[in-house]
Order: structure tokens, then C-alpha cells, then sequence
């Protein structure tokens, strides 16, 4: 078993929640692209890349909204619609040649069938889920796209949001993902954490986030439970 375990050697929760996109489904959306585009826009508006302060590209188009919102607020509204579009646009494109994870459906199944709640998270727009998986509300007892929050994960209100929903706790909870950013949000709000190798992330880079457990892929999660 490839688990990486510091801490309890069986993982005793009620719920799972699972990212998206690298952990239950292939999805490749082309951030270079996005980034491109996004820059390009927020360029024509009169906003220079070198004063962004965020990260990632979501936090980035709420960052200069407010920077125009201040001057003028009916661009600001206009750039939030057209950057928005791209992101539609390119996620849209992804899903089209995006695919579920052979084993996903089964995993949810037999975790639903032990009496394991399920939910779903993803900084992702909810139309690029569904075209993925269109059944999604039949595996899972809440999903949470981007579009049904204001402050995605990491920030804690998107997780948060969704274990009211599962009505669990924290402490109670596992949050599985395939990026830092998902162990981040998970800590933030008590959960364990479960790094999957099925994206980008590294080993080590799990280990430095401080994920609780460490697995191939997302399908290893109920020999977890089994212990
Ligand atoms: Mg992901």
C-alpha cells in the first residue's frame, strides 16, 4: 500500500469531500491560455500584470475588479463579464476531451455504501463539470462548483459551505485532492487531508503541505477506510 501515514493508521470519518479536476476526472484546461487571455484583457483595461498580487487566476480577476471597481464601476463590471467568459470558454474546451477517472464511479458508490457522505468541490464552472459527468448529483450528496460560492477553496468558506450542506464537521471529514491547494483548504477548516497523485503535485510537495495521507489515486481511499 503506497499510503503515506503520520498519524492515525485508519482513517475514521462520515464524510469525503473530493476535488474535481485531477482527482476524479482528467480535465485538461489550458491555464497558459487562460493567463494569457486574462492578461491581455485586464491590459486593455488599463491594468498593468506587475501590480497583481494574487496567485491563481480566479482571486486574480476579483483582484482587478475591485482596482477598477474603484474608478469605474461600469468596467469593472464589463471586464468581470468578459474575463469570466474566457474562463467559461477554456474550461469548456477542456471538458469537451475531459473524462472521469476509470474507477471514480465504483469509489463513490462503495464509500456512499458504507454510509459515507460525499461531496465535490472544484474552483471549476459547474457547466464543465456536468459535461463531464453528467450523473454527478446521482454520486455525491452536495457539489459545490465555483458558481455556488463566492470565495473558493483555498479560502475555508467553499469547504465550509459544503460540510454545512453535508451537515459534518470538520473533524469528521477527509478533503481529497490533487493539488496544495486542496490540503490547504482541508487544514483550514480541521479536515484530514488526502494528497492523489493523479495530478501534478509531487510526493514531497504533499508532504510539505502537510497532508495527512498521501495515495496513488482517489480509488485507494477505501482501503484507507478498511484500514
Ligand atoms: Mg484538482
Amino acid at each position: 500500500m503506497d499510503a503515506f501515514e503520520k498519524k492515525d493508521p485508519r482513517l475514521k470519518i462520515k464524510a469525503v469531500v473530493f476535488d474535481f479536476d485531477g482527482t476524479l476526472a482528467v480535465l485538461n484546461i489550458d491555464f497558459s491560455l487562460m493567463r494569457e487571455r486574462i492578461f491581455g484583457l485586464m491590459k486593455g483595461y488599463g491594468i498593468s500584470p506587475e501590480t497583481i498580487q494574487e496567485k491563481y487566476l480566479l482571486e486574480i480577476t476579483d483582484e482587478v475588479y475591485q482596482a477598477l471597481r474603484v474608478k469605474n464601476p461600469s468596467a469593472a463590471g464589463k471586464f468581470y463579464q468578459e474575463s469570466h467568459a474566457i474562463l467559461h470558454e477554456v474550461e469548456m474546451g477542456a471538458a469537451e476531451e475531459g473524462r472521469l477517472i476509470p474507477g471514480t464511479g465504483a469509489t463513490l458508490k462503495k464509500l456512499r455504501g458504507k454510509g459515507v457522505k460525499i461531496g465535490i468541490i472544484t474552483r471549476n464552472c459547474e457547466d464543465a463539470v456536468r459535461k463531464v459527468f453528467p450523473s454527478i448529483n446521482d454520486f455525491c450528496d452536495v457539489f459545490v462548483s465555483r458558481n455556488s460560492v463566492k470565495k473558493v477553496k483555498p479560502h475555508p468558506d467553499h469547504l465550509i459551505y459544503a460540510l454545512k450542506r453535508l451537515k459534518t464537521s470538520g473533524e469528521d471529514a477527509v478533503m481529497v485532492g490533487d493539488h496544495i491547494i486542496d490540503v490547504q483548504a482541508g487544514r483550514r477548516v480541521g479536515m484530514k487531508t488526502i494528497g492523489v497523485l493523479t495530478g501534478g503535485t509531487k510526493k514531497e510537495e504533499f508532504e510539505r503541505a502537510g497532508a495527512d495521507y498521501i495515495l496513488r489515486d482517489a480509488s485507494e481511499i477505501c482501503k484507507l477506510l478498511e484500514g
